[in-house]
């Protein structure tokens, strides 16, 4: 499966690292001794008249714990040998299409977060953010929203879906701090859409709940950008009936998980996921 993943590199890729700050492997691969092998947290795809540059948020090594997969058998993850975890990422896009740019979803905003230093290594400035699409509400997606109590991109547009914001202002006051923090410091900037909208740039916004209540997948062209359809493809690729523990409405999810990617095989597309393993496309 990632075969066709570097298919798509290999047609059309642009490679630039920024900063080479990852973090040396401390997991359980063995890892090259050399720096040149670090994984580059930047890579540009092209699919149709769509540019997609993937920006990967965490600093150092991701993987998601086995535990957070219950459902799967012993059996499976040892034959996969994923018995210490699933390869991921915390993941954003840049995405330019029909002459706009696009960013989907912020990373975690956290002290180490490479979102920023990405996106100034493509010589791009917070306030050259004008349009930020957003996947869902949890905090490893809207974190890079804030610096502390200030908006971080001052000039973004927030286009997020109506049927998210309505479930998350319903929620307690100590489930939804930092969304309805965050949602008020953009809130003359807040643009809720339904499913099935076309929003700037083209972009569909898809219906894709389950994850949360008003989880969206995007599409531009061939591209899909998918957010939190999956934590962790090497497993859940080829078995969508397995949920991570994350996913709200687990048998909405395994519907969803079915059905897009269903989807995205039979219009050949390139997803991007924002817990897809480096470099987080996946051409179908
Ligand atoms: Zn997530």
């Amino acid at each position: 499966m990632r075969k066709n993943a570097w298919a798509v590199m290999a047609l059309a890729c642009t490679l630039s690292g920024c900063g080479g700050q990852a973090s040396p492997n401390t997991g359980n691969e063995t890892a090259t001794d050399s720096t040149l092998d670090h994984p580059s947290d930047v890579r540009t795809i092209q699919t149709g008249s769509v540019t997609a540059t993937w920006i990967q948020d965490n600093a150092g090594e991701k993987l998601m714990p086995r535990t957070l997969f219950a459902q799967a058998p012993d059996a499976l993850i040892d034959s996969l040998s994923l018995q210490n975890g699933i390869p991921s990422t915390v993941s954003t896009f840049w995405v330019e299409t029909q002459g706009i740019r696009i960013l989907f979803d912020t990373g975690l905003g956290a002290p180490d977060s490479r979102l920023l230093p990405c996106l100034e290594s493509l010589g791009v400035s917070p306030a050259d953010v004008r349009y930020v699409f957003l996947t869902h509400f949890h905090g490893d997606h809207i974190g890079g929203l804030m610096k502390g109590d200030s908006v971080a991109f001052p000039q973004a547009e927030i286009h997020a879906a109506r049927t998210e914001y309505d479930a998350w202002m319903k929620m307690p006051e100590g489930q939804k701090n930092q969304v309805a923090k965050t949602m008020e410091a953009y809130q003359d900037r807040l643009h809720l859409f339904e499913f099935g909208d076309t929003l700037p740039g083209g972009v569909v916004a898809l219906e894709a709940t389950g994850h949360t209540p008003g989880h969206t997948v995007f599409q531009a062209g061939k591209l899909l950008v998918v957010g939190d359809l999956m934590h962790g493809v090497a497993l859940q690729k080829e078995h969508p009936e397995i949920c991570a523990s994350y996913d709200m409405d687990a048998e909405t999810a395994i519907a969803t998980r079915k059905r897009i990617l269903q989807y995205a095989r039979d219009n050949h597309l390139t997803m991007a996921g924002m817990h897809f393993p480096a470099p987080a496309f996946i051409t179908e």
